[in-house]
């Protein structure tokens, strides 16, 4: 039986074909996709603000310009989720500003407003929610927060494509909001991101910094795509089983941590890395103007089968399937239930087939990057005892059934074996 990967990749069948397209026309780098895909991404935004693609290879470097643009003064104080990645506040440090942590709410995943609100000091310029998981934040209280303290609102939308508050569109909440692009990401461009702004003459700023970035040349653009093609097939649940998933079976019995290697290396990023330069090309606009369209359907896919674990794991005892609070809709980029000792499941799952993972965003309050000497955050660190269960669309329902029952079966097992 193959082995299931924690995450898939959104590539868009029409793939072959808009990479030929581009390249025989000479417009892998530049070309008329870019503003149709802008276009697009603004009309599915709800056509307030503007919106710039940012970056070849990176979303975080919207987030780069957007805090650049808004020009706050040096040291001023942004409050990021205690629970996110830690590129943000990293990034929002090398833009010259202090990230300060405010804790989340375990039930949800997601910045407390409370919290943010207690975070507040003189020096508060900022507040840069994460939609984690795919779920918005609650964003009135927060938007509340920083109206009455007037604070900028940058909404952190790399898993929340699509998700909605009180039917509002993610990123469309705040002053700012920024998407990545990046394989795994709700919208996969194979890199890159976008900046959505409220404002016009901070939108200008904005467009001016993605187009200072120099173009990508032709040979990087398709070095990045046949990367891109790799990370694909390396995930399918037929190359899986033989590549990776056998280092994460032997990392089972001998407690390494392999996935640490996996991900980006955590380091100051100023100066900025030469591989985050580069402005956002034409086959990666078409790419994301195809994703567009088949976005409806990956988005109810994946909700089907969050329904799909809803419903075989509701009744499970000790686990504690995610909660979604009314008003919001949740677009599963990660499926996280709370179990009482995920080191064990996660280690039954893997043995048994399914890349069950446990959480790999950050308690950044707690990384030495930041020597951060405020206060413990309880939330997050709750947060950090959830596992990853797979949920991506292009799993069968019959895959999701597989690994449900695993779940729950491994569930049972620990809970009879725990009496
Ligand atoms: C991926 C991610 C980003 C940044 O995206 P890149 O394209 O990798 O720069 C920002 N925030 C969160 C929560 C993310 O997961």
């Amino acid at each position: 039986m193959a082995a299931i990967a924690r995450f898939g990749t959104r590539v868009v069948p029409e793939l072959p074909q808009i990479i030929k397209e581009c390249r025989e026309r000479g417009q892998l780098v530049k070309g008329p996709y870019i503003e149709a895909f802008e276009e697009a991404f603004a009309t599915l935004l709800g056509g307030s603000g503007y919106v710039r693609t940012c970056s070849t290879e990176y979303g975080r470097m919207a987030l780069y310009f957007i805090l650049k643009a808004m020009d706050l003064p040096a040291g001023s104080e942004v409050i990021v989720p205690a629970l996110t990645f830690w590129v943000v506040p990293e990034i929002v440090r090398v833009a010259g500003l202090t990230p300060v942590f405010a804790d989340i709410d375990p039930v949800t995943f997601t910045l407390s407003p409370q919290a943010a609100e207690r975070a507040v000091t003189p020096n508060t310029r900022a507040i840069l929610p994460t939609h984690l998981y795919g779920m918005s934040c609650d964003m009135d209280p927060i938007l509340d927060t920083a109206k009455r303290h007037n604070l900028k609102v940058i909404e952190d939308c790399a898993h929340s494509l699509g998700a909605t508050y009180k039917g509002r569109m993610t990123g469309t909440l705040g002053d700012a909001s920024f998407f990545s692009f990046q394989a795994f990401k709700p919208l996969n461009t194979y890199g890159g991101g976008l900046a959505w702004v409220r404002d016009q003459a901070i939108a200008k700023r904005v467009g001016e910094f993605a187009d200072g970035e120099e173009w990508p040349t032709e040979k990087r653009v398709e070095s990045i795509f046949s990367s891109g093609k790799w990370q694909h097939m390396f995930i399918r649940p037929k190359v899986f089983t033989f590549s990776l998933f056998p280092v994460w079976y032997v990392a089972s019995f001998t407690g390494s941590k392999p996935e640490e290697r996996l991900w980006e290396k955590v380091r100051p990023l100023s100066p900025l890395p030469e591989k985050y330069r580069g402005r956002f090309t034409n086959v990666q606009a078409a790419m994301g103007l195809a994703g567009l369209k088949h976005l409806p359907e990956f988005i109810e896919r994946t909700r089907h089968h969050a329904r799909m674990l809803d419903e075989i794991l509701g009744d499970v005892p000790g686990l504690v399937i995610p909660t979604t609070p009314a008003g919001r809709e949740h677009v599963y980029y990660q499926y996280c239930p709370y179990v009482p000792d995920s080191e064990t499941l996660v280690k039954r799952c893997i043995r048994r087939g399914v890349d069950v993972a446990p959480m790999h965003v950050d308690i950044c309050s707690e990384m030495p990057l930041f020597g951060w000497k405020g206060a413990a955050m309880p939330g997050a660190r709750k947060a950090a005892t959830a596992v990853q269960v797979p949920v991506y669309e292009s799993l069968s329902d019959e895959e999701i059934t597989r690994v449900g029952r695993l779940v729950r079966q491994q569930m049972l097992r620990i809970n009879a074996s725990a009496k």
